[in-house]
């Protein structure tokens, strides 16, 4: 088995005119240009951003609603509060006329009222009392939630602002890949159709379907093409496609291949 190698170089039955393998190189420039316009709309900065930001104003929103809860709960409780006050107040209102008019003069009774005239006064401290604890917490729930929601304002406008930037960046990416998208369809109209679907077999594999032989080097997977391959690759006729050894992507003959 002395000086037996496996024939490495897959013998295809495929031809083309060597101006059509050379237009595989343009082909793969513009498919390189548009996968890099692609990864670049992907991968926008502003996304990123915006991502975050918007998270931001999704925890600030949940903040609000609890804070809007606590004031319409407070604020219920408030008039709740009020309400008592003030029917309290109604009756040591009444009581005190009843006290002025003259009309109870049983002395019991007369004691009676006046106990229950310092009852309700002390009543109404009290009531006083929680309905303005009720205010503080109300107030300092409506301070919380005008901070929340200027926050939220903020959060929203630089939301819109870097929206903008993004939507300028995609609009450029947009007429780039365009642009790159016409160009590859003329070029590949210059491609015969058994050599595009291979090209286009190996680009879905490997992410990249033809490279240039240049200085006895794939250009595809940077590997320097050994000897023997390449004394075989230089008896190969100009129109035999051929595949890269090491990559097996179609291997395009160059004026400065090195062969
Ligand atoms: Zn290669």
């Amino acid at each position: 088995m002395d000086g037996f190698r496996p024939p490495r170089l897959q013998e295809l039955p495929l031809n083309a005119d060597p101006s059509a393998q050379l237009v595989l190189l343009d082909l793969q420039g513009q498919d390189a240009t548009l996968a890099q316009l692609a990864h670049r709309r992907r991968t926008l900065p502003e996304l990123t951003v915006i991502a975050e930001l918007e998270q931001r104003a999704h925890e600030l929103d949940s903040r609000r609603i609890e804070l809007q809860t606590r004031v319409d709960d407070l604020g219920r409780e408030q008039r709740k509060a009020d309400a008592e006050v003030e029917l309290v107040k109604t009756r040591r209102t009444r009581d005190e006329e009843r006290l002025n008019s003259g009309q109870v003069s049983n002395p019991k009774d007369l004691e009676s009222l006046q106990h229950e005239l310092v009852a309700l006064e002390r009543r109404i401290g009290t009531l006083e009392d929680a309905e303005l604890e009720v205010m503080e917490s109300l107030e300092s729930a409506e301070t919380e939630l005008a901070v929340v929601l200027e926050d939220l304002a903020g959060v929203a406008a630089e939301i819109t602002t870097h929206a903008v930037t993004r939507d300028a960046a995609f609009a450029d990416i947009d007429a780039r890949t365009t642009e790159a998208a016409e160009e590859r369809a003329v070029l590949a109209v210059s491609v015969p159709d058994d050599l595009l679907a291979l090209y286009e077999k190996l680009r879905t594999q490997y992410g990249t379907g033809a490279a240039a032989l240049r200085a006895r080097r794939c250009e595809g997977c940077r590997l320097e093409i050994n000897g023997a391959d390449l004394r075989e690759i230089a008896t190969k006729p100009d129109d035999e496609v051929l595949r890269c050894p090491e990559c097996s992507r179609v291997l395009v003959r160059t004026a400065e291949s090195g062969l």
